[in-house]
């Protein structure tokens, strides 16, 4: 069986201990790879590979840094199709999905931060006193040194890439952590890394769990910044352990996101978007628009037009080029929402499609598929409606007006997307301020600039990622002034 190794110091390697762990292909529920079952040695052993190559990386002029970066986006577009395969296998995801939005995203994400880095400029200010220039001050951005990565299963490439690429774009050196949910991509591209001749030690990525491979990450010393993307509960833990080291952190949580549609919308893009924003990977994105609010004169109307289109997606074996809907990454997480939607019928929810495991015969009868389940008559503020499913569930609401449904959108402990669909101007620029969210999308959803910062507020986390703010993470400001009168 396929073993996913760790890459260390430029080599492939076990992990210390020689251990594997079962890696698992949700659409037949059975294992098809093993992943090492590494530690707090194989960590040490990789801070030691990135500090060792720290110098001369950071020391490379950006357009060098830029020419390897660059070689590794062939690369990957070279091995698109293989990859979006290995995304599909590990995952549950569509390969059409994969292949439009994952493997693509995560080249883009190595040219676009291999190109902005040589962008990235200092600032300089002069102090003047009594008319006369007294002093110039420049702000010197440096690399932090070795930094930490660790990504979740969701959008594995593609978050993965999205943290490490501005990391070593800047000149810092990366410890990584894919999922142990989903590691196969995390292993490919470790293998191009090789064949573009990123310098040893560049990147390291260590395979395993988040207590064993994770938290050994977040409690090193000399990993300088944590990057995180993940649940709420793990940024918790991870932010309690790395506020007495003074480390940077950047965390990039969950989300329960409302999607407000408004009478006088076009109704046919709300509709169409409102299932993509629904029901897309599974749900299993963290900007999914779980929470639908419809205005009460078009509720009826929306709500069977939605169910009746919701019911035509096809649920199936994610190599399959009609599929819609694949399947759901692990075992444990299909368990947890179906317990959702249990508790969203003992709080008095009324499942308008869906509701069920869905079986699907052949190759993929072990797997672990859900319908897509639309769930109604739930209050704003019950448990359904402000914990996180993360699955292919969705609650319909009916509302009277602007200020009820702010509140209502407002109301739960995330904030990390909305959508809003109105044709009325002035009410979309003012909802759009009034929500508690650090990303609105008017009139679409997941429509993404990389250009933009990208984060959330209140338990969606700390800090932004995207357009510079990723690149300034990574560096340190260091004010220099030099009287010159
Ligand atoms: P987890 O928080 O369980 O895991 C995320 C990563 O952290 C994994 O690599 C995990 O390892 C690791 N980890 C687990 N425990 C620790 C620990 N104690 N210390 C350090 N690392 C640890 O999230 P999921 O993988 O379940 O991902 C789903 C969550 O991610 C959802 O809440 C979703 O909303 C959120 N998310 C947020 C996004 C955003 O941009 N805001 C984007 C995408 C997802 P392992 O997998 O091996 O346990």
């Amino acid at each position: 069986m396929q073993r996913i190794d760790n890459y260390i110091a430029g080599d492939l390697r076990p992990a210390v201990g020689g251990e594997y762990l079962d890696n698992y292909e949700p659409a037949t529920g059975a294992v098809y790879s093993l992943i090492a079952d590494s530690d707090e040695r194989d960590i040490e052993t990789a801070v030691i590979a990135a500090q060792a190559a720290f110098p001369a990386w950071s020391a490379m002029p950006a357009e060098e840094r830029f020419e390897v970066l660059m070689r590794i986006v062939s690369l990957i577009e070279r091995d698109l199709d293989a990859l979006a395969l290995a995304e599909s296998v590990d995952n549950g995801k569509t390969v059409a999905l994969a292949k439009r939005l994952d493997i693509p995203r995560a080249a883009s994400n190595f040219r676009f931060y291999a190109t902005a880095a040589m962008h990235l400029a200092n600032e300089s200010h002069e102090t003047t006193q009594a008319g006369a220039v007294q002093a110039l001050n420049y702000t010197l951005r440096q690399p932090l040194g070795v930094v930490g990565c660790i990504s979740p299963w969701n959008l594995p490439l593609y978050l993965f890439t999205w943290k490490i690429a501005p990391a070593i774009a800047v000149g810092c050196t990366v410890v990584a952590k894919p999922s142990e949910v989903t590691p196969m991509t995390a292993f490919m591209m470790s293998k191009l890394c090789i064949e573009a001749g990123l310098p040893p030690g560049v990147l390291n990525i260590v395979h395993g769990t988040g207590p064993k491979v994770g938290a050994p990450i977040v409690a090193h010393r000399d990993i300088k910044a944590i990057s995180f993307t993940g649940g709420t509960k793990t940024g918790e833990d991870i932010a309690r352990k790395a506020a007495p080291m003074f480390k940077k952190l950047s965390l990039e949580l969950g989300g329960k996101n409302p999607n407000i549609i408004f009478a006088d919308c076009d109704y046919e893009k709300a509709l169409d978007e409102t299932r993509r924003a629904a029901f897309a990977n599974q749900g299993e994105i963290c900007l999914c628009g779980s929470r639908i609010f419809v205005e009460r004169p078009i509720y009826e109307r929306f709500r069977d037009d939605f169910v009746a289109s919701v019911g035509e997606l096809k649920v199936g074996d994610p190599m399959s080029e009609d599929t819609d809907v694949g399947a759901i990454v692990s075992k444990q997480h299909f368990d947890k929402i179906m317990s959702y939607i249990a508790l969203a019928d003992e709080e008095g929810g009324r499942i308008l499609t869906g509701g069920r495991p869905a079986h699907i015969e052949g190759r993929t009868a072990g797997g672990w598929f859900i319908e897509p389940t639309v769930i109604e008559n739930l209050k704003h503020d019950c448990r359904t409606n402000h914990e996180e499913i993360f699955g292919p569930v969705a609650t319909i609401m009916p509302f009277d007006t602007e200020e009820e449904v702010l509140e209502w959108a407002n109301s739960v402990r995330y904030g990390l997307a909305a959508t809003v669909w109105t044709e009325n101007l002035s009410r979309a620029h003012r909802v759009a301020s009034r929500l508690e969210s650090g990303v609105v999308w008017v009139n679409c959803w997941l429509l993404r600039d990389l250009r933009t910062p990208f984060g959330g507020v209140k338990d969606s986390g700390v800090g932004r990622e995207g357009g510079f703010e990723a690149l300034r993470f990574f560096t340190e400001e260091k004010n220099v002034c030099v009287r010159i009168s």
